[in-house]
């Protein structure tokens, strides 16, 4: 029998048939009038899914770690100071990248797990000065979702950019670009904004955009270059064709289709479905004995759960819940990544589909002779999801 699996890792993640029949499309000319339509009618689409009215969008070829790129090459210089706030591996890849265009960089890191106490950024702001200070809404490595909201407002207190990898979240975990006052946030297609990977994602603000234009340099990366790309944005947004590198026609095509579904469920919706599944499932692992990364219920991300192996069970686990038609992914920080294992939840999962895995992990912790209530972890789950 040709078994259907459902697929549960933190990106690519599964995708809806209107968004892979968009992918099948003859491919139209970068500058077709329809194409044209559509990639400006794409670009509007997302400053609604970021929730900005004045954001610059750029949708440019590449993955999230692009848009990592694009944003620091733009927005520091030499000698720049950056502020870092860490919750894991992720975070530790964007200090890589600022330090890279020679940004002074200082990272406040907490225990794996934790985020950085609010006074302790507010030391390291006070300290340093930044020019901008970085944060990572869900760190994909540890399952931590940090209060975007507080840690913008602070740097906005300090005179900061705000800068955001909202990869792991943008479009799943509740964020709002204008009334949190983040100046930049980048994002790729293959997480919860559900398009196959390929698309580089990032939303500017004004005040950020003023900050680029003030560069005293050239920015040093010619392909991620705001001076290259925005009168492309700009074009597509007014319909007009535009050409610097020609676009993913096919993804962009896509993500039009995935944004229009996106917005077609509403964003306080799809907030509020992302919240309760995250929390089912997280009651699920908690009712079974599993142990998650996160210290605190508070810190665990709506998009993604990050979650100890119990004892005597190891990362055999993961090949049992596979051949019970679910796959989810294994640890990635290095100190730890044989301890856990990763789900997620984001994108067009549903009820049932957080069940499935549910009951797949169960199925899989049964095979390793774990010991538990069998059904618990799923009435847990159906509790919480009553609520949806
Ligand atoms: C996946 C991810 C990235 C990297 O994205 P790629 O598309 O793999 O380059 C960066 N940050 C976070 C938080 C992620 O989850």
């Amino acid at each position: 029998m040709n078994q259907r699996s459902l697929l549960m890792v933190p990106g690519p993640i599964e995708f809806e048939p209107a968004v892979l029949q968009a992918i099948g499309q003859p491919t139209p000319s970068h500058v077709s009038p329809t194409f044209v339509q559509t990639f400006g009618e794409a670009l509007e689409d997302l400053r609604q899914v970021f929730l900005t009215d004045d954001g610059q969008p750029f949708v440019i070829s590449g993955s999230g770690t692009l848009a990592m790129d694009i944003a620091a090459a733009n927005l520091v210089e030499p000698g720049d100071k950056v502020v870092v706030v860490s919750t894991g591996y992720f975070s530790e890849r964007f200090a890589d990248i600022f330090e890279r265009y020679g940004a002074e960089v200082t990272t406040v890191r907490a225990e794996s797990g934790e985020a950085p106490a609010e006074g302790v950024v507010e030391q390291a702001l006070d300290d340093h000065g930044p020019k901008l200070m970085v944060m990572t809404q869900v760190d994909t490595s540890t399952g931590v979702e940090v209060d975007v909201e507080e840690f913008a407002t602070l740097a906005d207190e300090h005179g900061a950019l705000s800068v955001v990898d909202g990869v792991c979240a943008t479009a799943g975990a509740e964020f709002r670009q204008s009334a949190w006052g983040v100046d930049v946030c980048v994002t790729a297609s293959q997480k919860a904004i559900g398009v196959p990977p390929g698309l580089a994602l990032v939303m500017v603000s004004p005040q950020a955009m003023e900050a680029y234009e003030a560069r005293s340099a050239a920015v040093q990366n010619y392909y991620a270059d705001f001076a290259n790309w925005l009168p492309i944005m700009q074009a597509y947004e007014a319909r007009r064709p535009g050409y610097f590198g020609t676009p993913p026609v096919n993804l962009v095509l896509a993500l039009h289709a995935s944004l229009k579904l996106i917005l077609e469920e509403g964003m306080e919706a799809r907030f509020r479905r992302h919240r309760l599944i995250a929390r089912a499932f997280q009651a699920a692992m908690e009712t079974l004995g599993l142990r998650q990364v996160p210290h605190s219920p508070d810190l665990r991300a709506a998009t993604m759960s990050a979650v100890y192996y119990p004892e005597d069970v190891d990362s055999s686990l993961l090949g049992k819940v596979r051949e019970e038609g679910v796959i989810v992914a294994g640890g990635l920080l290095p100190q730890m990544a044989g301890r856990y294992f990763r789900v997620s939840h984001m994108g067009s999962v549903s009820a049932n589909d957080i069940l499935a895995t549910i009951g797949a992990i169960g199925r899989g912790l049964q095979r390793c002779d774990y010991e538990f209530e069998l059904g618990a972890g799923l009435e847990a789950a159906q509790r919480v999801l009553g609520r949806l």
